[in-house]
């Protein structure tokens, strides 16, 4: 079933005031939890934790939708 997932290869952060996506920040290897990204849009500070639990609650939506659609194009089939 996993062949048939249709999933967003990269997912770009969204800030949390405005839903912007670019941001200002230090160009680092790795970031720390409380790491600070500047909204562009916005201006607001977003932390890269709270980027991250955003990001991943998308990812997530996204996997369920996307789930939903299969189950529903197999129940079609199945009972047509
Ligand atoms: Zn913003």
């Amino acid at each position: 079933m996993a062949s048939e997932l249709n999933l967003p290869k990269r997912v770009n952060m969204k800030c949390l005031f405005c839903g912007g996506e670019t941001f200002e920040f230090e160009q680092k290897e790795e970031y720390a939890p409380e790491d600070i990204f500047k909204c562009a849009t916005c201006g607001e500070e977003n932390t890269h934790e709270g980027l991250l639990a955003v990001t991943k609650e998308d990812v997530l939506k996204t996997v369920s939708a996307e789930f939903e659609n299969i189950i529903k194009k197999r129940l079609k089939k199945h009972f047509n």
